[in-house]
C-alpha cells in the first residue's frame, strides 16, 4: 500500500484506539487509504473547496480527502470514541479539519462552511437515504453543495440513478435527477469493509444543476410523484385521484395516459403535470 500521509495504517489506529465497529451506528469501515484516496477523487477537484463529510470514522476517507487537496474538511461524527483519532488527523493537517461531535440529522453545517461546497461520505447507512433527501430538497435552488459524492448500499444507488419502466425507479430517481446529474461512479464489494456488511455498495456522484432539468413547482412536482409511487400499481387516474378532482384532464394535458402507472412516467412529463396542476408564474 502506497503511503498517502505520514500517520499509522488505519488497522494499527483501529487497534490502539480500540474501535470496534458498532452495528447500531451503521460502522462499516474502509481501511485501505488507496480506496479511500479513490473515492475523495471521484469527487472532483477538491482544491479550494470546503468539504462536508458525515460519519468520518477513524477517519480513512477524511484522511483521503485531505492528501488530495481538500481547502477544509467539516467532519460531523456521532462516535465520540473517534475524537482522538480525529484529533491526530487535524494536528497533521494544520487549520484543515473540524470535526463536529454530534447526530448529523440534528445539525445544521451551513454556518460552518464557506462555497464552494462538496459533501463526501461513507454514509451510515441507517441515516444515508433521509440526509440525501434534505440535501436534494433545500428551500431554495441551488443548494449549499456544488456535488455529493455519497456511498449507498448497491441498492438504494440504483434507485438514485434508475430510468423508467425499471422496478428500481420512483421518488428517489426522480428527486435526485430533477436538480442534478447523477450516477455510480464506483461499485465495491462487501469485502472492502471492515465488518464486511451483507450487501455490496456503491458510490454515486451528484452534480447540482443551475437549474431544474424541467420547470416545476418543487411541492407539487413533490406531493405528484409521492401519492403515484405510494401505490405504484395502480392507474395514475386513481393513484392521484387525492392530488385533484380533475386529474384526469390534467394528465391528458401533460401528455401522460390516465392508464399509465407511475413506473412509466418520465420525469419530463411528472414535470409537466406538475407544471398543469400549478402554472409557473
Ligand atoms: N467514513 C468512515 C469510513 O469510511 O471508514 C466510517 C463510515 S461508517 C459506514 C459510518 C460512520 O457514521 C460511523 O463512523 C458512525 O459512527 C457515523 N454515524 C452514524 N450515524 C451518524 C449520525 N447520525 N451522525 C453522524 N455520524 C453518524
Amino acid at each position: 500500500m502506497s503511503q498517502i500521509d505520514t500517520l499509522p495504517p488505519l488497522r494499527e489506529v483501529i487497534a490502539t484506539h480500540q474501535l470496534s465497529a458498532r452495528k447500531s451506528l451503521g460502522q462499516n469501515f474502509l481501511l485501505d487509504l488507496n480506496l479511500t484516496a479513490k473515492i475523495a477523487r471521484q469527487a472532483g477537484d477538491l482544491t479550494g473547496c470546503d468539504v462536508l463529510e458525515i460519519g468520518p470514522g477513524p477517519g480513512g476517507l477524511t484522511r483521503g480527502l485531505l492528501a488530495e487537496g481538500a481547502r477544509r474538511v467539516l467532519a460531523v461524527e456521532k462516535d465520540s470514541r473517534c475524537l482522538p483519532v480525529l484529533a491526530e488527523i487535524a494536528a497533521a493537517y494544520p487549520d484543515r479539519l473540524q470535526v463536529i461531535n454530534g447526530d448529523a440529522l440534528e445539525i445544521d453545517p451551513l454556518e460552518y462552511l464557506t462555497p464552494p461546497v462538496r459533501v463526501v461520505a461513507n454514509l451510515p447507512y441507517n441515516v444515508g437515504t433521509e440526509l440525501l433527501v434534505r440535501w436534494l430538497t433545500p428551500k431554495a435552488w441551488p443548494p449549499f453543495w456544488q456535488s455529493l459524492t455519497l456511498m449507498f448500499q448497491r441498492e438504494v444507488a440504483e434507485r438514485i440513478v434508475a430510468q423508467p419502466g425499471s422496478k428500481a425507479y420512483g421518488r428517489l430517481a426522480i428527486l435526485a435527477q430533477w436538480r442534478a446529474d447523477a450516477r455510480i461512479v464506483l461499485s465495491l464489494p462487501p469485502g472492502a469493509f471492515t465488518p464486511p456488511p451483507k450487501v455490496s455498495s456503491a458510490v454515486v456522484h451528484l452534480d447540482a444543476l443551475a437549474e431544474p432539468r424541467f420547470p416545476a413547482d418543487a411541492a407539487v412536482l413533490s406531493r405528484v410523484v409521492a401519492a403515484a409511487f405510494n401505490q405504484r400499481r395502480k392507474m395514475l387516474r386513481a393513484s392521484l385521484k387525492g392530488v385533484s378532482p380533475d386529474i384526469e384532464e390534467h394528465l391528458v394535458a401533460a401528455g401522460i395516459a390516465p392508464t399509465e402507472r407511475a413506473e412509466q412516467v418520465s420525469l419530463e412529463a411528472f414535470c409537466a403535470l406538475a407544471r398543469s396542476l400549478k402554472p409557473l408564474g
